[in-house]
């Protein structure tokens, strides 16, 4: 059986940390499916095709990283791809104890499930996209935090 994860998010933007996890699950997984969740109440900062094109450029000489976008809940849209696993990344605790939660329920939805996580790179544990808009919003340059030649302009 192909080991097909889920890696899904905001990216709102991609960062030099969800950059980080994806490179370091794609030995791990035989196709690894970015999945951009469209949440109708959340605001975001990116259009979903901007934040889809900025994966799209940054995995284009990735073979088994794939770009998608999904509504409504992880677990369905598992269902409906064939995903086995589902790839978080944990920076902290705080991470840790919101993910516990997240992924015990999805096991419990959909028990086939597992939920794989990867800790940060000690340099990425700062690093999320709230401080790239910030320093967005207020005309500062955020090109540490994003991946390298990485463009959001
Ligand atoms: P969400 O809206 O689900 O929090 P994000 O786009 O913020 O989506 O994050 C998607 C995934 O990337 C999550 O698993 C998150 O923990 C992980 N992630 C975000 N920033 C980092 C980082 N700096 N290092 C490692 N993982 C990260």
């Amino acid at each position: 059986m192909q080991k097909i994860a889920i890696f899904p998010g905001s990216f709102d933007p991609l960062t030099r940390g969800h950059e980080n996890i994806v490179k370091r699950a794609v030995p791990l997984f035989d196709r690894i499916i970015i999945a951009v969740g469209q949440n109708s109440e959340k605001k975001s900062y990116f259009s979903i095709e901007k934040r889809i094109f900025f994966l799209e450029t940054i995995f284009a000489d990735y073979p088994s990283v794939e770009i998608d976008k999904y509504t409504g809940l992880t677990v369905e849209y598992c269902k409906k791809v064939g995903a086995n696993y589902i790839l978080r990344g944990l920076r902290t605790s705080a991470d840790f104890e919101f993910e516990r939660s997240i992924a015990q329920v999805n096991k419990k939805l959909y028990p086939e499930i597992e939920t794989v996580f990867l800790l940060t790179l000690p340099e990425y544990t700062a690093i999320n996209s709230s401080v790239v808009r910030d320093i967005l919003r207020h005309g500062g340059d955020p090109s540490l935090f994003i991946p390298e030649g990485l463009s959001l302009g």
